[in-house]
């Protein structure tokens, strides 16, 4: 029986075809900036998604923390979502490790942050408040897929506060895969865009940080002083640019497959939220755990949480989301 974990899309193993570019990698070292599989995917990237420069990373987490060094110094501030990757599940970093305070607001039911609300949220010059520097949004968020008209109104606010712009693009991809446009309709409004290629896309590691030559000279110098610093990492760089050069289209399928699923579900009279892109979400209240075993012993790799997530991904086929619709049913009867 073959395992279905629908826990993230982080757990995808690398297909044949790019464990064969990771092996045929050429290597150097990256500290020194000689990998030049590594040069290729920051100049890949930051040339299809519209910036100056990029750096690659091992993970969100340092990326977000990289950008949000470098746009905020010591007792400036961010304004952040309550529930952004940024704020709640990257250990504090941004306080802990850049003495950056966060603002953290209020989402919106629709994954955005309401702009009036951020507006307020900006402190006045003056030596009693942090300095407001930044507003962090996510793409997608929790799933949810920001709308372009959104994100420019974001940047007509940014600009006229004098604030920079960062997105957290975990999902980037996922998102400009759904609304069908090129990334760059989505990036051009961010003055720095990080990007994970071991979520959907399908590498094992490596996420990676766009931004201005300035701003990512300076994520350089912090990215080695926290350790991230890599040396023969093309091998990693070769599995990212071999995603993004043929797995970014077939999350179409993952988006697909999250429909299918949902509607299963519903049909099964499961409350399931509006699926966007590659993530479900069920109301599945105190049954999560009795669900999470049963499902367990059918192969199915769950998430014991009441507002149950099950993400799709590409080691999730058509066949798979049919399993998991019937193992939801036997649990049901
Ligand atoms: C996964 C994720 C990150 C980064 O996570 P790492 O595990 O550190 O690579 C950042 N933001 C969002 C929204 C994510 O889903």
């Amino acid at each position: 029986m073959s395992i279905i974990d629908l826990r993230s899309d982080t757990v995808t193993q690398p297909t044949p075809g790019m464990r064969e570019a990771m092996w045929a990698a050429e290597l150097g070292d990256d500290v020194y900036g000689e990998d030049p599989t590594v040069n290729r995917l920051e100049t890949y990237l930051a040339e299809r998604l519209g910036f100056a420069a990029a750096l690659f990373v091992p993970t969100g987490t340092m990326s977000n923390l990289l950008a949000l060094m470098a746009h905020c110094e010591r007792g400036d501030e961010y304004i952040v979502g309550q529930q952004a990757h940024t704020y709640k599940y990257e250990g504090g970093g941004a306080a802990v490790l850049g003495s950056i305070q966060p603002q953290p607001i209020d989402g919106e039911a629709d994954g955005s942050l309401d702009l009036t609300r951020v507006e307020a949220a900006i402190k006045p010059d003056d030596f009693h408040f942090a300095r407001t520097r930044l507003l962090a949004l996510e793409n997608t968020m929790q799933g949810k897929v920001l709308p372009l008209d959104y994100l420019a109104a974001a940047r007509e606010l940014t600009t006229r506060r004098g604030l920079a712009l960062h997105l957290d693009g975990a999902r980037l991809f996922n998102a400009a895969v759904k609304l069908g446009v090129d990334a760059r309709q989505i990036t051009q409004h961010f003055d720095s865009v990080s990007v994970c290629l071991s979520k959907g896309l399908g590498a094992p590691i490596g996420s990676v940080l766009c931004g201005s030559a300035a701003l990512i000279a300076k994520a350089r110098r912090l990215r080695k002083m926290l350790g991230g610093g890599m040396r023969q990492a093309g091998g990693l760089a070769a599995a990212g640019l071999y995603a993004l050069e043929r797995q970014v289209e077939r999350l179409a399928d993952d988006h697909r497959h999250a429909e299918l699923l949902a509607d299963g579900l519903r049909e099964l009279g499961f409350a399931i939220e509006p699926v966007q892109s590659n993530m479900v979400y069920a109301q599945v209240g105190e049954q999560a755990a009795a669900l999470k075993a049963f499902c367990a012993e059918r192969g199915i790799k769950l998430t014991a949480a009441p507002r149950l997530r099950m993400v799709t991904h590409l080691d999730v086929s058509g066949a798979a989301i049919g399993r998991v619709i019937e193992a939801f049913a036997a649990f049901r009867r």
